[in-house]
């Protein structure tokens, strides 16, 4: 196992990774969402207690500390993530609401009859349905790029089926069911190319890889906190500020104005722009402490950490019989599932009785479901506080829910 030291002793950190009887539990759903350390408990927990306050409003100190700390989080997701500006960061309820605002804000102003719009055979029901609504109000067509045999996006298909229609591709950066890793420097060439954006859907990238929005050659970025160890209720949507700049609102409301009549509204600037009513204070502060946890760990030393954990386990999995197994081999710490006989959902919920959790279900990628010919899988995704017992966990459950079945 390549996992460095540092990671190797966290478990302790993340109080959810304990049942109520003060057994381990062995929580193999971190894709769907990851576990919180104490570190996020206490910045949140003290964000609503002993500093709480509302934002940008306020004339007395504790709102205006509440201010610095509310900035000082986008700042520091901008620094994270590499942005040029913390004006290129706005705070969304999630990639979901990121994905819904580009597709409504963007796509409103830029798409027509006759565009085209480039999505993947795999990607999250949230980088789907956006993009088929703002079709459906503009008149715009979608296309689906296939995936590899290994069940990467085809590049090499995307380079055949791009043409100057093609105003906008939206791909996942890591892949939620399968862990598959885009090639983004080439996605930005192919889209650039023919003149299309290319917008990145990162939830499942942001938790594991060094981002650098300067170098990955994307025009939008999309995470949600709460799989960064971070709480719900918050992401970030990043893109260029000219391209924020040229947006329409997505939402009206308090705190995105700049001067209001009944005759006419006119509006402040990005990422305010974006940013209506009250914001998520209380969690733009948690979301802080949880990228200074991860950054202190060091995104790289995740990634390999959990992919080699993937790995680990689709070898072991290779050799039990009746298991089919989805995905590269080369994964971002995601293993996708079947076993023959055995509906996921029987698999997962025997699992439980064993104190291991694992995902089982079409993962809202029910397309991506139809391609592999499957109703749903089994899936067993890693987080840095996973190891090898997790692993050992999952693999006797395995063999009871076998011996079940009579297998
Ligand atoms: N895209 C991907 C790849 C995801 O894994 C998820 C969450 N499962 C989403 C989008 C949606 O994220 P959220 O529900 O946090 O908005």
């Amino acid at each position: 196992m390549n996992a460095p030291a540092s990671i190797l002793s966290r478990k302790a950190d993340f109080p959810g990774l304990t049942t109520a009887d003060g057994k381990a539990w062995h929580y193999l759903d971190t894709a769907a969402t990851a576990q919180k350390p104490q570190a996020v408990i206490d910045a949140m927990s003290n964000a609503l207690g002993r500093d709480y306050a509302t934002v940008h409003r306020g004339v007395y100190a504790r709102s205006a500390e509440m201010t610095l700390a509310y900035e000082a989080a986008r700042r520091r997701a901008a620094e994270f993530i590499g942005a040029r500006s913390e004006n290129e960061i706005v705070f969304v309820r999630g990639a979901t609401e990121g994905i819904n605002l580009v597709a409504q804000s963007w796509g409103g102003l830029n798409l027509k009859a006759g565009d085209r719009i480039m999505l993947s055979q795999l990607e999250h029901h949230s980088n789907i349905v956006p993009w088929q609504m703002i079709a459906e109000q503009t008149g715009a067509k979608i296309d689906v790029c296939p995936l590899t045999e290994d069940h990467l996006i085809d590049l090499d298909a995307l380079e055949t089926l791009l043409t100057p229609q093609h105003k906008i591709v939206a791909l996942a950066h890591v892949s939620n069911v399968l862990g598959s890793i885009l090639g983004v420097k080439r996605a930005a060439k192919l889209a650039h190319g023919v003149g299309a954006k290319l917008f990145l859907d990162g939830c499942q990238a942001a938790p594991r890889m060094r981002l650098n929005m300067q170098e990955l050659g994307c025009d939008f970025y999309v995470l949600s906190a709460h799989k960064l160890y971070g709480p719900t209720g918050i992401g970030v949507l990043w893109a260029r500020e000219e391209l924020l700049d040229a947006m329409p609102p997505y939402q009206g409301g308090g705190a995105m104005i700049d001067k209001v009549t009944f005759e006419k509204t006119t509006y402040a600037p990005p990422p305010q722009r974006f940013e209506a009513g009250t914001p998520m204070i209380t969690e733009a502060v948690a979301l802080h402490a949880a990228i200074d946890y991860v950054d202190a760990l060091g995104p790289e030393s995740l990634f390999a950490h959990e992919s080699g954990l993937a790995a680990t386990l689709r070898d072991e999995l290779r050799s039990i019989n009746s298991i089919r197994l989805f995905g590269p081999d080369k994964s971002a710490g995601i293993v996708s599932f079947e076993i023959e006989g055995i509906h996921p959902h029987d698999l997962g919920t025997i699992l439980d009785e064993e104190n291991v959790a694992i995902r089982a279900g079409h993962h809202c990628a029910q397309p991506l479901m139809a391609h592999l010919g499957v109703p749903a899988t089994a899936r067993a995704s890693f987080g840095l506080y996973s190891d090898e017992s997790d692993i050992d966990a999952l693999l006797r459950g395995i063999d009871r829910t076998k011996r079940i079945f009579g297998q």
